[in-house]
Order: C-alpha cells, then sequence, then structure tokens
C-alpha cells in the first residue's frame, strides 16, 4: 500500500518523460545512444531532430519498451527511462500502456483484415470488451477523418490514409505519451497538412522525430538535437532552428521560413 500511494505522489509531480543517462548498444556493439538527459513536461509537445543515425528511432523505442529487454544490457544498468514518474525498466506493461508509438511506415504498425479490426486491436489488447473496443475504435476513426474506412482493409487506402488508421490505433489506446517517428514523411502535401493539423490538435505530451523542420515551427514550441547518440542543443525551436552553425554542425539546415524572414 505505501509503494502504491508513495507511486502515485510521484507521478503526480513527475514529467510525463524522464531520461538519466540512458545508454544504448545494439547487439552487435554499436553505441546508438550515448547518455541522454531529458526530461519533456505532461503536455509539452518536442521535437527530436538529428542527423541519419543520430539514435533518433532508437531513442523512441525506449519510450514504450521496445528496446531494453531484446539484449541482456539494459538489465544490468541502473534505471534510465521513466514514463510519468514509473521506471520503464520494472513497470513494462503499464509504460506501454501510456506510450503510444506511431511508426514512420505504417505497414510495420497495420496487419489486420479491415481498419476496424486494426484500431480496435489495441483497446482489445489491453483488456476491453469487444463491444467497447470497437466503439472507441469508430470514435477513434471519426477523429481521424476516416470513418467511412472501418470495414475496407488496410491495404486498399492510400499512405496518408493508411498514416491515419496508425494514429487512430494509437489513440484507441487513450496514451498520455504520443511518439512519432517521422510523422510527414512520404506524405503528399495536403496528406502532410492534414496529418500536421490532427496532431497538432491532440493534447497528449508529444515527442516528435522528423527532418520536417517547417512541421516543427508550426507544431513544437520545443527542439531537441540529437546527434551520435548525444543530445547537442535543447531549447525553444525557432531559436535553435535559426541557429545557422549549430544546424550545420548537425547535418541540418535552417528551415526556408526562418531564411526568408516569415
Ligand atoms: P536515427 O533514427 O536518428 O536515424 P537510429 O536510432 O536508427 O538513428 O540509429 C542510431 C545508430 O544505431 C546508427 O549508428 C545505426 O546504424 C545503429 N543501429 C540502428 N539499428 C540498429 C540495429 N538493429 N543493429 C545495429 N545497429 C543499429
Amino acid at each position: 500500500m505505501a509503494d502504491a500511494s508513495a507511486l502515485a505522489v510521484t507521478s503526480a509531480v513527475a514529467p510525463a518523460v524522464r531520461l538519466a543517462g540512458l545508454v544504448y548498444d545494439y547487439p552487435d556493439g554499436r553505441r546508438a545512444l550515448d547518455g541522454v538527459d531529458l526530461s519533456i513536461a505532461a503536455g509539452e509537445s518536442t521535437a527530436l531532430v538529428g542527423p541519419n543515425g543520430a539514435g533518433k528511432s532508437t531513442l523512441l523505442l525506449h519510450l514504450n519498451g521496445l528496446l531494453p529487454g531484446r539484449d541482456g544490457l539494459f538489465r544490468r544498468r541502473p534505471p534510465s527511462v521513466w514514463i510519468d514518474g514509473l521506471d520503464a525498466s520494472r513497470h513494462g506493461a503499464e509504460v506501454r500502456r501510456k506510450v503510444g508509438l506511431v511508426f514512420q511506415d505504417p505497414d510495420d504498425q497495420l496487419f489486420s483484415t479491415t481498419v476496424l479490426e486494426d484500431v480496435a486491436f489495441g483497446p482489445l489488447n489491453l483488456g476491453a470488451a469487444k463491444a467497447e473496443a470497437r466503439r472507441l475504435a469508430l470514435e477513434c476513426l471519426e477523429r481521424v477523418g476516416l470513418a467511412d474506412a472501418a470495414d475496407r482493409p488496410p491495404r486498399h487506402l492510400s499512405f496518408g490514409e493508411r498514416k491515419r488508421v496508425c494514429l487512430a490505433g494509437v489513440l484507441a489506446c487513450e496514451p498520455s505519451v504520443l511518439v512519432l517517428d517521422e510523422p510527414t514523411a512520404n506524405l503528399d502535401p495536403r496528406g502532410r497538412r492534414r496529418f500536421l493539423e490532427l496532431i497538432g490538435s491532440l493534447p497528449a505530451t508529444k515527442l516528435i522525430a522528423t527532418h520536417d523542420l517547417e512541421m516543427v515551427l508550426e507544431i513544437c514550441p520545443r527542439t531537441v538535437v540529437l546527434d551520435a547518440g548525444k543530445i547537442v542543443a535543447d531549447g525553444p525551436s525557432r531559436a535553435v532552428l535559426d541557429d545557422a552553425a549549430l544546424l550545420e554542425a548537425h547535418g541540418l539546415e535552417r528551415p526556408l521560413s526562418l531564411l526568408v524572414g516569415r
């Protein structure tokens, strides 16, 4: 009992995401994260930018426990990931329930015969009754503008529509932290705009790994720059993305809208 109430107090004041000294080596020995310290407050919308190979995807995968445990290294290390105050190495199931991860490629995420089944899968898996899972799935499909597609096979939908199905699937699990890997990659301008507005309207804490710096300026007040597994900058997006020397040193370019002074 004492432990549970202590946890509740911790959660009430804890950041939504906290990483402390996070180190990760892939089984082949490659160091992908090299001592990452990061704290994200509840409701904050943060961009994670950096060149290819910086460690962005590896970092995201740690937030819902997809990576630790694949090899034996993590368990021997001190705890380094907390979600809403919960130590991810001890509360894996609860942490996975809190964190919704939308993959870059929707085809890594979709596998059911119909869109509705796909979106209902998460809530069912979390223990919702069939009718409740269906209700939640339909509600989330409505939110992403795809209620009409409920009975269609996901493979018949466009790339942008499949991305929105993935988002609906994650929203149906009611996560408190939304983690997105390259949400606007490979979308056409209209699909990008639509997805961006959708993400921007969601109240959850967000961490978004992306190369789309214009999107960052629109929906992420804070930007973290990662390179070679280390955080090299962290601050207001306008300031970070207007720092030409910093960006050049880490393989990035100032967004056009800042160059032309919009
Ligand atoms: P980013 O998402 O920023 O492009 P990643 O997290 O994918 O970076 O990769 C970080 C580093 O980890 C890179 O050096 C990459 O080569 C390496 N890496 C990624 N996945 C694996 C893997 N499955 N096995 C070994 N090394 C990997």
